[in-house]
């Protein structure tokens, strides 16, 4: 094993700039997230009232994916409810 690899340093950045946000994990994601897309069937600011999932969402593509599928599934569940 190499000793001393020059490799990007995230931990010393993070600690420069110090704990901006507390990163969301995806297990905390996906527990909050069916929380999160009731807020937004129901017209809420789910991005103001959950900043961290909005975040996570941003920049994480199989929780994004998650999201998008619960999203259509509860919205497909809804119309028929509401069938008019
Ligand atoms: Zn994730």
């Amino acid at each position: 094993m190499t000793g001393n690899v020059p490799g990007v340093p995230w931990r010393t950045i993070e600690q420069l700039i110090g704990p901006v946000l507390p990163e969301l994990g995806c297990d905390e994601c996906f527990e909050v997230l069916d929380t999160y897309v009731e807020l937004e069937i129901a017209g809420a600011p789910a991005d103001a009232q959950m900043p961290l999932m909005g975040a996570h969402l941003e920049g994480c593509s199989a929780c994004r994916a998650d999201h998008d599928s619960l999203l259509a599934l509860l919205l497909s569940d809804r119309g028929e409810q509401h069938d008019r």
